[in-house]
């Protein structure tokens, strides 16, 4: 354990929010309520994602009634990873939190997470102890997802632990110092290590509207998960290369004893022409697997930012303590 922990850090609390309008009115209260009474020190950051509703004018509202809420807008959709990290750069609390924007999570576990940080934890990240609001298709996937990611991997990503977490300023500084642009935030939480504690939670029913992230929005951030923590698909590759390239050896090899043997002259049409069909196959999607990965490299080479924002309202914690 390092160094004891002050009681009431400055704390920082970033909340995406894409198409909430409906929501923030009701839930930023609420979390400001529950940071207000851990500490004197607080601000709330509402990003928001390009919202195509009232998402901006409402936070503005919210933002001159409440001293402590920072209003972060970006430029278009660049999507949550993209939103969580414009927050973290615009924290400055000793003590960084995530929260959604849509009363998933509720704002009590904050305390409780605090408390766990004080005992000496850098990361504390709430795990979903159910996962109701998902079809059992997507659970079941995800499932699979995370057994696939973490196979032979060295750095462990929790199943079922998103992004609801509160985290000590150096861990906010080292995910700050990962420069890519396919960010996947629940491997990079994992990749940083620290000291993490886990605590168990039961989400919330979404207040209104609905999930933003469906089966195929599960699935391309499956995919860019993927493809930037596992090199595993390579591997798979270049394993079923040698097994097929020694299983066709060894088929041309009995084809030859047959033939000397007994004589056996090989009808090889359909043989032919199934192979034919079964290798271009395994060709196609072997480069289809590789082009994927080239694709990434290619986001990354671009260097393009990870975000833009288009304004910013609201000083938080630089206030001075006297303004406020
Ligand atoms: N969100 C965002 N940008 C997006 C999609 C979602 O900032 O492109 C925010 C959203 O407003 C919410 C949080 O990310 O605060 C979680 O989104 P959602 O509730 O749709 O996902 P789920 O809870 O189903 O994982
Ligand atoms: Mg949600």
């Amino acid at each position: 354990m390092s160094a004891p922990r002050t009681l009431a850090p400055s704390i920082s609390c970033v909340m995406p929010a894409y198409n909430e309008a409906a929501n923030l009115p009701r839930v930023v209260p609420q979390v400001l309520q529950a940071l207000r009474a851990l500490s004197p020190q607080v601000e709330l950051i509402v990003v928001d994602d390009g919202s195509r509703d009232d998402t901006a004018a409402v936070a503005r509202a919210l933002c001159a009634q409440h001293a402590e809420l920072v209003f972060v807008q970006l430029s278009r959709n660049f999507g949550k990873e993209a939103a969580l990290t414009a927050g973290l750069d615009a924290a400055q609390g000793e003590v960084v939190a995530l929260i959604d924007a849509d009363g998933q999570h509720p704002p009590a576990l904050l305390a409780e997470m605090l408390a766990k940080w004080r005992e000496g934890s850098d990361v504390v990240y709430a795990v979903r102890r159910t996962r109701e609001d998902q079809t059992r298709l997507h659970a079941g996937l995800t499932d699979v997802f995370y057994r696939l990611i973490n196979w032979g991997s060295r750095v462990h990503i929790p199943p079922h632990a998103g992004d609801f977490r509160l985290m000590d300023r150096r861990v906010v500084e080292a995910l700050k110092r990962l420069p890519e642009r396919n960010r996947f935030m629940k491997g990079l939480y994992a990749w940083v290590g620290f000291q993490s504690t886990a605590i168990d939670y039961e989400p919330l029913p979404r207040a209104t509207g609905s999930s933003h992230f469906g089966l195929r929005g599960s699935f391309a951030l499956a995919l860019t998960g993927m493809l930037a923590f596992s090199t595993a698909p390579l591997r798979v590759l270049t394993l079923a290369g040698l097994v097929l390239s020694l299983l066709a050896l060894g088929y041309g090899g009995w084809v030859v004893v047959e033939y000397f043997a007994w004589g056996i002259r090989v009808p090889g049409y359909a043989t032919l022409v199934v192979a034919l069909m079964f290798f271009s196959g395994v060709q196609l999607f072997s480069i289809g697997v590789l082009a994927e990965y080239v694709g990434r490299i290619y986001d990354e080479v671009k260097q393009r930012p990870n975000y833009l924002v288009r304004e910013q309202t609201g000083t938080g914690l630089a206030a001075e303590p006297a303004g406020r």
